[in-house]
Formats: C-alpha cells, structure tokens, sequence
C-alpha cells in the first residue's frame, strides 16, 4: 500500500515565532472553538498524567482516537533516535513537525484509509498543540533519566544501569532457558598509575580500556563500569566456553593495545573473573561467583581469566 502525504504542517507553541501558524488560529468556525478549545485543555489534563513518553504517545493516540478516528500514529524524534508506531499505515496521512521555542521535538503522523476532512484536521490540530508541553517535559525526562545510567567519565553504562539490567537478564535467562554469562573485569596494579602519573593519566586509561573493550563485544553484550577500575560485562545467550573466548580476547587486546597520553606510554593489563548463571541463582551469588573468580585470577598472577 503506498502512503501519501495529504498535509504537512508545523506545530508551534501558540503565540510563539511569527510565521509559523498556531494549530488555535487555524479553527474557522467560531461556534466551534469553545468546544475545541475546552477538548484540548481537557486532553493536556490527561497527558500532563505521564512523564514516560511511550505511555504519552499511548494516551494521546486514546484521546485523538475518541476524537479523531485513525489507524495508524506516529512519533519520530531523528535526534534523539526514537520512533514509536501504534497501528497500522494507511493510505491518507497527515504529517506534523513539532516545534517549541524554535526547537524541534520531533514529527507526529496520523493516517487512515479515508481521507481526513477539514474540521477533523482543526480537531487534530488542537490536540496535537496540546501535546506539545507535554512531550517536551517527557523528552527532557527521558534524556536525564538515560543520563542517570551513564558513566560519564567513559560514557558506558553505570553501576544503577547495572543493577537494574542484571535483574532483568537473569529473569529473561530463567523464562527462556537461556545461557547467560558474566564477566568482572578489573585493572591491574592501576593504583600505581594514579600513583606515578596522576589521576589524569588514569582517567586516560580508564576511557582507553572501555573503549578497548567496548570493541570487542557483540550487539547483545553489554559491558558496564560497575565502579573505580572494575567492568563488569554481561553477556546474552552466551555459555561459560562462549565467553571464555571472548574474555579471552579482550585480556589480549588490552594487553596489546598502545596506550600513549602526551607521550607517555603504558602497557595495561586486566584480570577477568568469569561465569555462568545456574538455576536458582539470584542476584548476589551469581556477581558473588565471579567476584571470587576474579580475586583469584589476581591472586594467580593477574593478567589472566579465571571461569567456573
Ligand atoms: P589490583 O591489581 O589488585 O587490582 O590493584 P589495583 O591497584 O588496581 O587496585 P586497588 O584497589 O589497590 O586500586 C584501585 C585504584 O583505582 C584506587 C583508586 O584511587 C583508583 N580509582 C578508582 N576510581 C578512579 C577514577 O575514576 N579515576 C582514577 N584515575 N582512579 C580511580
Ligand atoms: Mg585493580
Ligand atoms: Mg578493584
């Protein structure tokens, strides 16, 4: 089925940028527009529920649909590298570019098999400008809730994002019957570096080795900064001889790799603890066991992976 585009239109805070046409300004018909204008303050009421933006699309689309019957809606947001769609595309589409305080937060697109008319293109409208503070709130909410999972010294997931995925990848594993492996992975003698060439140096080293690392997982690893100069890697699917190779290649790479800050070059080495999940465990034997797995592939010489 081809999809065309019947309107584009941009949607702006009411009153704001000249030029730009407010959704309210738009209704023609005078009788109309108390109703319209008491629909959409009532629908903002509903929508200003959620600061979780699935949950926004998902009440806005309930309120449109009373109001506005479609088949299909759309949120796009390119810079922030989201896309929620509910519903199936159709033939006729109505396509709006939000836009706050000259911002962009994305596209909406609304589509059905029958075209819309004028007066439910006025409705949309006045919803659509209901939606906009609302989902402005709910991006902002988004970015500082990824935020808090990031580590933003190497800009991989944290400690919290840890604790939170762990929990779920362990309950994904037990449903499925799946193999799932963990890694605790720690800097050797990384005091000495601190120590002989400042913190600086070490914070260098710190981002070197995630990215070194970072580089040699799949699409379905994930490797976290559990804390200090510990990593710890959670790996999907994936049993203890599976990720044996694996760990056993990022013990290399780090080993190999040329670590140079204003000339000062370093050779880094990492001790790897590492196993897989067994039934019944939860979440503190299974990142206990590797802890322990760690601590003796330190107490063996460091630079080595110790698994179960
Ligand atoms: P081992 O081989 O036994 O692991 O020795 P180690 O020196 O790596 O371990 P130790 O626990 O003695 O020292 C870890 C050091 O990591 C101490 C701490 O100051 C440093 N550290 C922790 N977080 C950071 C950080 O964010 N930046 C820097 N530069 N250093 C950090
Ligand atoms: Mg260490
Ligand atoms: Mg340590």
């Amino acid at each position: 089925m081809t999809i065309s585009t019947d309107s584009m239109a941009e949607i702006t805070d009411i009153g704001k940028s000249p030029g730009i046409q407010s959704s309210r300004l738009m209704i023609s018909n005078p009788e109309n527009m108390t109703d319209v204008t008491n629909m959409s303050i009532q629908v903002m009421g509903v929508l200003q529920s959620t600061l979780e933006l699935e949950k926004l699309i998902e009440l806005f689309d309930d309120e449109m649909s009373a109001i506005v019957p479609h088949d299909y809606i759309c949120y796009e947001n390119k810079d922030e590298n989201i896309k929620y769609e509910l519903g199936k595309s159709a033939r006729h589409s109505s396509n709006y570019r939000l836009v706050l305080f000259g911002k962009s937060l994305g596209e909406l697109t609304l589509a059905r098999n029958s075209k819309f008319v004028d007066v439910e293109i006025q409705k949309m409208e006045s919803l659509i400008s209901a939606l906009i503070y609302p989902l402005r709130n709910a991006l902002l909410y988004k970015q500082a809730v990824e935020k808090a999972y990031v580590d933003p010294l190497t800009g991989l997931s944290n400690r919290a994002a840890f604790d939170k995925s762990i929990e779920q990848e362990i309950e994904f594993a037990t449903r499925h019957n799946h193999p799932l492996a963990l890694m605790m992975a720690d800097l050797d003698k990384f005091k000495d570096i601190n120590d002989n060439y400042s913190h600086i140096v070490g914070d260098a080293v710190l981002k070197s080795f995630a990215d070194c690392t970072a580089e040699c997982l799949r699409r379905s690893d994930t490797i976290f900064r559990y804390g200090g100069e510990e990593f710890s890697v959670l790996l999907r699917n994936t049993n203890t001889a599976g990720a044996l190779l694996l760990a056993e290649r990022i013990r290399k790479n780090v080993e190999e790799m040329l670590f140079d800050y204003n000339n000062i070059k370093l050779n880094i080495s990492v001790s790897i603890g590492l196993t897989e999940l067994v039934e019944g465990d939860d979440v503190q034997e299974f990142v206990g066991r590797a802890d322990e797995l760690l601590y003796k592939a330190k107490k063996n010489g460091r630079n080595c992976v110790v698994s179960s």
